[in-house]
């Protein structure tokens, strides 16, 4: 009798389903035969890296024999300072995804609830299920994350809630005020997780959008975590780190591996978090490149999420997935997300001010033909 390991593995992982990341350009051009891809689907800085991390990894290269430091030290010490808090309130992550991931290990149980909003990051459902624990899922206001419906869903089964501020795919904000009130309500024995992957795009782009790391003193529940992967362009490396309370830090500290982040992660990141040129350029590089595609969407009259990302959702009024496929043959990827529960939309990041307009020429031709076959 053949032994099934489906059967074998846990409840919460055999019914998982897993994360599907963005088509790489290799994949592409392997599968399509088409030359000169262009990829905006998976929210990366399209300016690259700081030129300082860039030296950063090369000067480590020759301690690549050598175990990275597993306490983080230099970068936790630096990220404390930036945010005003002690090292020991600084978790360091492989990547933002690490943490989130920890923080349902150390916390959840198959007898605990996780709350979290439909059209949320995808990770959070993953991270949930693979500790066995249920799903409480709010629907959307406005294609954002309803807190009341949040609110309304806690109980004394609750562990953890997971808010991303902007939210992807759809990169809606939640103002200051709100989150805060939202905060005050939620009972301290329940962790709540801002997530702030965007956080750098989201300040520049929105003038109510918070940054909950100021509110850490007030909130023992709360735990904020930040990433390199998006706009200080480093998502290869993979490094993020979680701001909470000592004590919450602690309890990650416990089952995270103990070399999580590596050596060449850790002097980019340094390295990065200092360049504050290279970050402004990066947002400006935004900025633009927003606008560009927005008003593109808007001439072609097409709906679009506004968004606080480096990424935004189009309503192609069509299923979307034959526009993804179509777009493909024009060498642009871009975002399905149907598997979000949107499948007229489109998430694409905001590129290159010339691969933006390769997009936006893509969609145009794509979308024409489209319109004129269905007349
Ligand atoms: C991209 C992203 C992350 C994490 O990315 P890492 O590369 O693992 O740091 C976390 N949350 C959201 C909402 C994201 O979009």
């Amino acid at each position: 009798m053949a032994v099934s390991f489906t059967e074998l593995a846990t409840p919460g992982v055999r019914n998982l389903r897993p994360y599907v990341p963005g088509k790489p350009i290799a994949e592409l051009e392997r599968e399509y035969g088409v030359r000169d891809v262009i990829k905006l689907a998976s929210n990366e800085n399209p300016l690259g890296p700081s030129p300082r991390a860039l030296k950063a990894v090369q000067q480590s290269l020759s301690q690549l024999a050598r175990y990275p430091d597993g306490a983080g030290f230099d970068l936790r010490v630096a990220l404390a300072q930036r945010h005003g808090v002690t090292p020991d309130q600084v978790t360091l992550g492989n990547g933002s995804n690490d943490l989130l991931e920890l923080i349902t290990r150390a916390f959840v149980t198959p007898q605990h609830e996780v709350v979290f909003s439909a059209h949320a990051f995808a990770v959070y459902p993953i991270v949930t299920q693979a500790v066995g624990a249920a799903a409480r899922v709010t629907a959307v206001h406005n294609w954002g994350h309803d807190l009341n419906a949040m609110q309304a869903l806690i109980n004394e089964r609750s562990r953890v809630v997971f808010i991303a501020n902007p939210n992807n795919p759809t990169g809606t904000w939640l103002a200051g005020p709100a989150l805060e009130v939202f905060l005050q309500t939620v009972p301290s024995s329940v962790l709540v997780v801002v997530d702030e992957a965007y956080f750098e795009y989201a300040r520049d782009a929105a003038a109510d959008y918070p940054d909950a790391s100021l509110w850490l003193a007030r909130f023992p529940n709360l735990i904020v975590t930040r990433t390199f992967s998006k706009a200080y362009g480093l998502a290869g490396l993979r490094a993020g780190y979680a701001l909470s309370q000592p004590e919450v830090a602690g309890m990650l500290d416990r089952v995270r591996q103990p070399f999580n982040v590596n050596s060449l992660a850790q002097a980019a990141a340094l390295a990065a978090l200092e360049d504050r040129e290279h970050l402004a350029r990066s947002l400006a590089c935004n900025r633009d490149g927003m606008l560009q595609l927005t008003s593109a969407f808007t001439a072609l009259g097409l709906a679009y999420i506004p968004s606080a990302g480096n990424f935004v959702c189009v309503d192609v009024a069509c299923d979307a997935a034959a526009v993804y496929e179509a777009l493909l043959y024009e060498g642009v990827i871009v975002r399905p997300v149907a598997n979000y529960g949107m499948p007229r939309h489109l998430r694409v990041t905001v590129g290159l001010p010339e691969e933006n307009a390769r997009f936006i020429a893509a969609l145009k031709k794509v979308t024409s033909s489209k319109l004129q076959a269905a007349r």
